[in-house]
């Protein structure tokens, strides 16, 4: 897996290097354990939590060998992030028409592109995908998102610059629901200047979605960048204070060794991971899957 490489290069060089030569499984050993989960941005709790767990589960088994410690550390990993899980990473569909996500994150964390590229990833799947450029506040943005529309062949609904955003929203989701679309996917100017500021605005759309779409709103996805590391964490907790946040979009996992924040953000909310962005090419884009990313992460 191309695309991790980086971040799996730092955590399992970690890693690896608690297994050179003879190793015994010691204080020594957790201690460096629980640094390398530190260094890719794991968190402090979080690194307690399963280095606890992972020594627990060794002494019960009484591991020795290097690949059934490190089978060990990957199990208890994955453990740990799926104890609290509600459902899975799938998307939660819209059975009555068509299923509206919207997208809200602060500026540069990738959430344009995460738009495009979930779109395509849901039109290569077969579906009708339509995007909505409901973030007119950000110079740049409805161009940018017309671009991914034209270069992958999906329409986007647009409005004009510093235009009301709802407005936006309106015409979206008529056209989804008249035309029959599968997906509308919504980039929103939902970034936190405060925390009423942000409410006021997605309670604005959500109202007009609700009044529009046969079951309003299935998902609101906040995208964050995985190199702000322990940023995105705090960034998490602010956002969902302000409206509930039903799934993470984690960017940037191709430049990064702080890949561990998902574990970090697991351990302290509730909130599901639901894709990862390994680059800026619509490909670049992986649904998550705990088990891969971990292993990954440790191999
Ligand atoms: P927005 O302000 O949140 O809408 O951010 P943009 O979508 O404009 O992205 C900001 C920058 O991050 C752009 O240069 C994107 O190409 C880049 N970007 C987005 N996702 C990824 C990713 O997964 N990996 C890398 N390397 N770059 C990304």
């Amino acid at each position: 897996d191309k695309g991790l490489e980086k971040t799996r290069k730092n955590f399992s060089e970690r890693i690896a290097s608690l297994f050179t030569g003879f190793r015994e499984i010691d204080d020594d050993f957790y201690d460096d354990l629980e640094e390398a989960f530190i260094g890719a941005d794991v968190g402090f709790n979080m690194t307690i939590a399963i280095t606890d767990a992972i020594r627990e589960a060794i002494e019960r088994v009484g591991a020795t060998k290097q690949e059934d410690v490190k089978r060990i550390v990957i199990e208890e990993m994955v453990n740990i992030y799926e104890k609290n899980e509600e459902g899975n990473t799938a998307i939660n569909e819209n059975p009555d028409g068509p299923t509206v996500i919207l997208f809200v994150g602060v500026n540069g964390v990738g959430k344009t592109t995460s738009v495009g590229k979930i779109g395509y990833n849901l039109k290569q799947a077969g579906h009708k995908v339509l995007l909505a450029a409901a973030d007119t506040f950000r110079a740049g943005a409805i161009e940018q998102l017309n671009v991914w529309g034209e270069r992958l062949d999906i329409p986007v609904v647009t409005g004009k610059a510093k235009s009301d955003p709802a407005a936006v929203v309106y015409d979206a989701v008529k056209k989804a629901n008249e035309e029959d679309f599968d997906y509308l996917l919504v980039d929103t100017a939902g970034r936190l200047q405060t925390k009423a500021n942000l409410m006021q605005e997605l309670a604005k759309m959500k109202r007009i979605i609700e009044r529009e779409n046969p079951n309003g709103i299935q998902e609101v996805f906040l995208v964050l960048d995985a190199t702000t590391g322990q940023n995105a964490l705090i960034q998490a907790k602010q956002f969902n204070e302000a409206t509930e946040i039903t799934g993470l979009v984690l960017t940037k996992l191709d430049g990064t060794a702080k890949g561990g924040v998902v574990l970090s953000i697991r351990y302290e909310l509730d909130i599901p991971v639901k894709y990862i962005g390994l680059g800026e090419k619509a490909t670049d884009l992986q649904q998550f899957d705990p088990e891969q990313y971990m292993y990954n992460l440790v191999s």
